[in-house]
């Protein structure tokens, strides 16, 4: 499994090449340790809302999540694809639509052969992200992530992405920009902060 970034569904470009990328586990979704069972799919609180705020503010909207768990030979990528199939469908029934969905499968220690490596993609190394920015025509400067570990937000500083931690992770604190309870309170602080596309 050679190209990385993989990605689920269409792209969509944004007006104004602008877009909040976000983590999956932990941002959109509970963070259950490798999560696989559509069926158990859940959005976190204020993920509806905080998403409708954010497109209805003309920014685009991009996962950007490491999936080790195919790599670990946790779940098959057609399970991965299945768990993605699900987000999708509960973000359309919050009325809004991700302009993309990146995901990086990789990791070196990995037990399944053609996914056990190092990967340019794989956060906090910021593949995903300029692979996005290259496909989608996007402004990098002017983006922000959401994340909920240091990694999203290294990842983001790696490619000049301002970050916003969210969550209850402990740890150091890179650089993100700020630390909030949720996805709803960043979508308010970047709406608050950033001028409109
Ligand atoms: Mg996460
Ligand atoms: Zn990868």
């Amino acid at each position: 499994m050679g190209d990385c970034p993989h990605m689920h569904g269409p792209l969509r470009q944004p007006p104004g090449g602008r877009v909040v990328f976000l983590d999956r586990d932990g941002v959109l979704i509970e963070d259950t340790g490798y999560p696989d069972d559509p069926e158990a799919l859940v959005l976190l609180p204020g993920v509806g809302e905080g998403l409708r705020r954010l497109a209805a503010a003309g920014w685009g909207l991009v996962v950007v999540t490491n999936q080790s768990g195919a790599a670990r030979g946790y779940f098959t990528l057609e399970r991965l694809a299945a768990v993605h199939d699900r987000l999708e469908q509960l973000v359309e029934a919050e009325g809004v639509q991700f302009n993309g969905i990146f995901f990086c499968p990789h990791h070196p220690a990995g037990s399944v052969a053609v996914l056990a490596r190092p990967c340019a993609c794989r956060k906090p190394e910021p593949g995903m992200l300029r692979a996005a920015a290259r496909m989608l025509d996007l402004q990098l400067p002017r983006c922000w992530i959401v994340g909920d570990r240091d990694s999203d937000i290294l990842a983001g500083l790696a490619a000049g992405v301002p970050g916003l931690l969210v969550g209850s992770e402990t740890g150091v604190n890179p650089g993100a920009r700020d630390r909030l309870e949720g996805l709803l309170d960043a979508a308010d602080l970047i709406c608050r902060e950033a001028q409109g596309p």
